[in-house]
């Protein structure tokens, strides 16, 4: 494997089997993030053992879980069996402001959850709240390893999200915008990898598949003024650190591809 795709709503495609097989092909690991959490069930039953590099989180996305109030406890409990949490986090764009209480609980109570279970992987979302989310994390120092998906926040709010450890996984869109692309080049090269936000997020106006992550790391390796082979090996390389970093409970496909953790029973 090669390539990742940290931020992929793969449940959402129509053929979520066809693009997997595309990924085991191509060599890109995927983070299969969900907007509710039982469209996790679905992935797990895709998954199988036999798909080297491809996670199954389990989230509810900020922008519907005002709807999906009855939703939460099967995240929470969801979070016990599942190494990757997300897509959860915090919007402030104007529509969802006004539900950021209820924002806010249940992003306290999936930290809570991952810090009682030793630390998870999350994919995080920050849209127009990246100060709120970095105020929660430090309440939560223990929750994991947290990569913030999209980060648009500024320089000051980058800076503490780098002091709280959190990883970046960027995509083809902020990569092709001039605020973006400044954002990227801003980051330590160690702690960005890449995503798609696919299919939700469009590039060029083109739907993203996983496999497009071979075009992210051409751009981004433009913003990095590397060859594409030495960004490649980078990206990789920081994937390979960011899997190490916590235990999670169960053996999962990454580690039958690139071997038990250390301290993993
Ligand atoms: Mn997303």
């Amino acid at each position: 494997m090669r390539w990742v795709d940290l931020h992929c709503h793969l449940d959402l495609y129509p053929d979520p089997a066809a693009e997997l097989e595309a990924c085991r092909l191509a060599g890109v690991a995927v983070w299969g993030v969900t907007t509710l959490p039982e469209s996790s069930r679905r992935m797990r039953d895709l998954a199988m053992s036999t798909v080297p590099g491809f996670q199954v989180g389990i989230g509810l996305h900020p922008e519907l879980l005002h709807e999906h109030l009855d939703r939460v406890e099967t995240l929470i409990d969801g979070v016990a069996t599942s190494p990757l949490v997300g897509e959860v986090g915090l919007d402030g764009s104007p529509e969802y402001r006004p539900h950021q209480a209820k924002q806010l609980m249940v992003l306290d109570r999936t930290l809570q959850a991952c810090t009682r279970l030793g630390g998870r992987w999350i994919s995080m979302h920050s849209r127009r709240a990246a100060s709120a989310v970095l105020d929660r994390l430090a309440a939560h120092p223990d929750a994991g390893v947290v990569v913030m998906h999209w980060f648009s926040g500024t320089r000051d709010e980058l800076a503490q999200a780098l002091m709280a450890g959190c990883w970046f996984s960027v995509g083809l869109p902020m990569l092709l915008s001039t605020g973006g692309r400044a954002r990227v080049a801003a980051m330590p090269r160690n702690r960005v990898l890449t995503e798609t936000d696919g299919p939700l997020a469009r590039a060029s106006g083109r739907v993203q598949r996983p496999i497009d992550v071979r075009r992210t790391v051409e751009v981004l390796a433009n913003v990095w003024n590397l060859p594409t082979r030495d960004a490649e090996t980078q990206v990789w390389s920081n994937y390979l650190t960011l899997m190490a970093a916590i235990a999670p409970p169960c053996t999962t496909p990454i580690e039958q591809a690139i071997g038990p953790r250390k301290g993993t029973v």
